[in-house]
């Protein structure tokens, strides 16, 4: 997939603009590059028109904004209903209606069909798309699982077909004559324009039903409540998406089903922090087993493993565990565990204890002292 553009960018302002200079920069472009005002390339011009009402989606709201800001692109993907953006999640049409409503004359057309007026109402669509997010542990992540969840949505209705009546019980609407549309003149000054609106009688259906369908009141679908399995894979990552066709809203006109984007997020893990593939944990020793070395028990995903920590060893020292990690999800191994050793300091000493470590100091002499430490107190000289 080809990179994305900078929203501030498509719309041709600095990232310091306010409200009113981002409104300005949108609606100046939308004007020059709405379809409806391209004709000889209305494809370049529409992939342009929803690329500037994608940025202005973004940049128009407040939350959006702020998301983009601090994390780009991908910050504000899961705000789009499909996982991209989508005419559907587009909604500033308030903005800009006025320069393409009814006064200019550009109603109807294309611009309709983005905003579901007009023609495409009469025919089958595409339904809506849903959201699902489900929440599984680091555990299930790694290891893969299937779920079994219910989502509410609705379905065509099986009696009509989805189109709400029996053939027989479906005629043109009268007003309009199944266009969906209807046309009027207007005067302004010299000039007449024709403006195209959604039908008023049949808002913008086309049709008219004497018998609605029993089973859908003539809606053309009804409630239900799916199950569905869904396969968490294996190594899956937080925000992932995935997408099952036609488990969304049932399509208007005996259209197809929209789909259904289940996101995953994985929930905090009490023990192991997770760096992609990777994982990392802390290892709490004593002074002692930091100085001898020790065999300690540390958990990985697969239960307990026994790491050696060598005689030695600092406070801070990072030991891997290779292929402990998390599985890679297009298959390319496991990541690694990281075990950061932390030694413990002793806070309550017995006064035997006491005299027991200053005598190991006395007998260590200078050792760990060393000149190679540029402490405070060497600078400053100890003790003034
Ligand atoms: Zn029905
Ligand atoms: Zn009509």
């Amino acid at each position: 997939m080809a990179a994305k553009r900078d929203y501030y960018e498509i719309l041709g302002v600095p990232r310091t603009a306010s409200k009113d200079e981002i409104k300005k920069a949108y609606r100046k472009l939308a004007m020059k590059h709405h379809p409806d005002m391209n004709k000889d390339k209305t494809k370049e011009a529409e992939e342009k028109f929803k690329e500037l009402s994608e940025a202005y989606e973004v940049l128009a709201d407040d939350e959006k904004k702020n998301r983009y800001d601090q994390y780009g692109h991908e910050g504000v993907q899961s705000t789009f209903r499909s996982g991209g953006f989508d005419w559907s999640d587009f909604t500033h049409y308030g903005d800009i209606s006025d320069i393409f409503g009814s006064s200019e004359g550009f109603g109807g057309s294309i611009f309709e069909q983005f905003f579901g007026g007009g023609v495409r109402r009469s025919g089958p669509r595409e339904g809506r798309s849903l959201r699902y997010d489900i929440e599984v542990s680091l555990e299930d992540a790694a290891k893969g699982v299937e779920r079994e969840i219910r989502v509410p949505h609705s379905v065509a209705c099986k009696t009509c077909g989805g189109m709400g009546a029996k053939p027989g019980d479906i005629k043109s609407c009268p007003t309009c004559k199944g266009s969906g549309q209807v046309q009027r003149g207007q005067k302004r000054g010299y000039a007449s324009f024709v403006t195209i609106t959604a039908c008023p009688t049949c808002r913008g259906a086309g049709k008219h039903i004497t018998k609605p369908c029993s089973d859908c009141g003539g809606a053309g679908s009804v409630e239900t409540t799916s199950t569905l399995q869904v396969s968490i894979p294996k190594g899956a990552e937080e925000g992932m998406r995935l997408r099952i066709r036609g488990a969304g809203e049932a399509g208007p006109n005996g259209g197809p089903s929209g789909d259904l984007y289940i996101v995953i997020h994985i929930e905090d893990h009490p023990v192991f922090d997770r760096d992609g593939r990777d994982l990392w944990v802390e290892a709490p020793i004593t002074f002692v087993q930091a100085a001898l070395g020790a065999e300690v028990d540390v958990p990985t995903l697969d239960g307990t493993a026994r790491v050696t920590v060598p005689a030695g060893t600092q406070t801070g020292t990072v030991l891997r565990l290779k292929g402990k990690g998390v599985p890679d999800l297009r298959g390319h191994g496991n990541g690694d565990q990281f075990v950061k050793v932390t030694v413990v300091t002793p806070t309550k000493l017995t006064s035997e204890q006491k005299a027991m470590l200053k005598k190991l100091d006395e007998s260590l002499g200078d050792y760990g002292k060393g000149t190679k430490r540029k402490s405070v107190f060497s600078r400053f000289g100890r003790g003034g």
